[in-house]
């Protein structure tokens, strides 16, 4: 084992899939079509591409301990961290739509982060004794406060999270039938978190408050191979299986699909693009009630599933 491992797995790779990769290289250079920026954990265990078979050109993989992606405000001239700079050459400069945070079950990261979260050492002390700490405290704060808020409620009360725009807000029971761990609800809670981070900078808002861009979570359960997408319809993390899959697809289907065409790399900044109309987010609706103003059209998704998105029609025709 050891480095034996990787330099034989080399050599079965020239033998076996060395030329077909060549192949697509190619076809990906002529043809560039990224699908998504992908930030998940550095985890070992974690095989992005593998749990969900996509390929050379897919997406951009972003990975770093707990899946985090540093707010705006930490992330500055001072404090220069790679995941803005994923963001804009995925989003920005290649025309990526969407962006994904996958977390996981038994993620070191979030079990250090919920022993810490007691702990009075100051950032700085942190920061001597260990980076990787320093790390999580820094920027898995938001996360702890969130989930305390949980905590306080019995793991019982729904969260609200923040996610394409500051209006654009959605609501999130974490774990309803308890299946999991409070380590693994905190990294459930925490990659919820990020799209928020993720929504924090300044070059990422017009795509998603114009409906370019949109942000999405899965959880991976390491010890069932279970993936989870994050239904903002049904408010929790649900099963990707043969069962639910199709009215995930749908979900995803109606909620992010645009009218707009697929943005391309050089013109992602052209405000020729057409703005966005109240049809294009069929089930983003007001809370309590939905909006009279945006028609009968409007899927009958549950007004209380999206809350907070009035303000969006400042953008719509
Ligand atoms: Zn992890």
């Amino acid at each position: 084992m050891g480095m034996n491992r990787i330099l034989q797995g080399i050599m079965r790779y020239r033998q076996t899939y060395r030329e077909s990769m060549v192949k697509q290289f190619e076809v990906v250079r002529d043809d560039p079509h990224p699908k998504a920026v992908f930030f998940t954990c550095i985890d070992s265990r974690m095989l992005p591409t593998r749990f969900t078979q996509t390929n050379i050109g897919d997406m951009f993989i972003v990975r770093n301990a707990g899946n985090l992606v540093p707010h705006a405000n930490l992330s500055g001239h001072e404090e220069i961290t790679t995941e803005p700079a994923a963001l804009e050459l995925g989003c920005v400069i290649n025309g990526i739509k969407h962006v994904i945070v996958c977390g996981h079950s038994d993620c070191k990261a979030m079990n250090m982060l919920h022993l810490m979260r007691n702990s009075d050492r100051t950032l700085h002390e942190v920061l001597k004794l260990s980076p990787l700490k320093a790390w999580l405290v820094r920027h898995g704060h938001s996360s702890i406060v969130k989930f305390a808020q949980l905590e306080v409620s019995d793991f019982q009360a729904p969260l609200v999270f923040q996610a394409e725009t500051p209006m654009r807000r959605f609501v999130a029971y974490i774990d309803p039938e308890n299946r999991f761990t409070v380590e693994d609800k905190l990294s459930q809670v925490n990659t919820l978190q990020q799209l928020q981070n993720i929504a924090s900078y300044n070059f990422m808002r017009e795509g998603l408050s114009r409906g370019r861009v949109y942000i999405h979570a899965l959880w991976f359960d390491i010890y069932t191979g279970d993936i989870y997408y994050f239904s903002r319809q049904q408010k929790r993390f649900v099963d990707v299986n043969e069962t639910n899959m199709e009215r995930l697809l749908e979900e995803v289907l109606n909620i992010f699909k645009r009218k707009t065409p697929e943005p391309q790399p050089s013109t992602s900044k052209d405000s020729s693009v057409a703005p966005t109309s109240a049809s294009d987010f069929v089930g983003f609706t007001t809370e309590p009630q939905p909006s009279t103003s945006k028609g009968s059209s409007v899927a009958p998704t549950s007004a209380s599933d999206f809350i907070g998105i009035e303000s969006e029609d400042s953008d719509s025709e």
